[in-house]
């Protein structure tokens, strides 16, 4: 049976009304967070970074809580312990759960619902990696919509970009920003690496600064890869040794194939990604600051 903390409680369900404004206006904030299976049982990665953001993203779209990032912090901690769950997703959803039909409704107090699920995600294996075609649809441009929030409506983009690119027999969708410079896959960061270099799409771009990007920077400087973050072009993107896309849910995916173009997973990927497993798995020297056992 799966157990949500809803609002300061454990229940069974957590439901929420056809008419109320999170479903009218798909207006909520969200972040999620792994638990992996570590040497010291299970541990959350970089939770309090996932729930700080959370917090970030209610202010910019000014809902309040009753709850502060500890409570929310314990509360995550005390749900994964009651799944018994070795590895696990941890979703939680900020919204306005009243009827309202109207936009911008007087009272914003948020709801705050957490679910922690073992994760199926539908993807590909590291060795297969995955498929991606550049998306007709590109990101909104930061003066329509703040990038660096976890809008619930901002995934409206990601959503049709996906369909397009299954729809045309991909997995994945890259978009390119306001400015046709390249930002990121429907829900994960990207990274191209040429002649031993790390480049990825620089914060001035439309891109969610994700906490595995952060993650994959500090490790790359931590071995001593050249990173370069600044404007990447689809063409310097076509012609890159070797690309890959990182997220919470996916963790770290290389792509294999890049519109006709077929590419190796290549080392300065495997490095990162054995350096990356090192950490969430509690084996590295960044995995004390970052892992939170249960
Ligand atoms: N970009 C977008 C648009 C995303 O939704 C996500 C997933 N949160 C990411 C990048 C990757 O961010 P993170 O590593 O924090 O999960």
């Amino acid at each position: 049976m799966t157990l949500y903390w809803n609002d300061g409680r454990f229940v069974a369900h957590a439901g929420v009304s056809a008419f109320s404004h999170a479903v009218n206006y798909s207006c909520g904030v969200f972040d999620t967070a792994r638990l992996y299976p570590s040497e010291k049982g299970p541990a959350f990665f970089r939770l309090d970074d996932h729930v700080n953001r959370l917090f970030a993203a209610l202010k910019t779209v000014g809902f309040s809580t009753r709850f502060s990032p500890a409570r929310v912090h314990r509360a995550a901690l005390k749900l994964a312990r009651q799944s018994a769950l070795p590895s696990a997703y941890l979703r939680i959803n900020a919204f306005l759960p009243q009827e309202q039909l109207r936009v911008y409704p007087e009272k914003r107090e948020a709801t705050l619902a957490m679910v922690i699920a073992p994760l199926h995600y539908a993807g590909k294996l590291f060795e297969d990696g995955l498929s991606a075609r550049i998306s007709s649809f590109r990101k909104a441009s930061r003066d329509a919509v703040p990038p660096g929030v976890k809008f619930s409506a901002n995934y409206l983009q990601a959503y049709l970009s996906l369909r397009e690119a299954r729809d045309s027999d991909f997995d994945e969708a890259i978009l390119l920003d306001s400015r046709g410079k390249v930002a990121e896959a429907s829900a994960q960061n990207l990274f191209a690496v040429k002649n031993g270099a790390l480049l990825t799409p620089s914060t001035k771009s439309e891109i969610l600064p994700g906490i595995t990007r952060d993650t994959v920077l500090r490790l790359a400087e931590d071995l001593g890869v050249a990173v370069k973050e600044s404007d990447l072009s689809v063409k310097h993107l076509s012609a890159a040794d070797e690309i890959f896309l990182t997220g919470t849910a996916t963790e770290f995916m290389p792509v294999t194939r890049l519109g006709r173009r077929h590419l190796a997973v290549g080392p300065i990927t495997r490095t990162l990604k054995a350096a990356f497993d090192d950490v969430v798995h509690g084996r590295h020297g960044f995995s004390k600051k970052w892992l939170t056992s249960l």
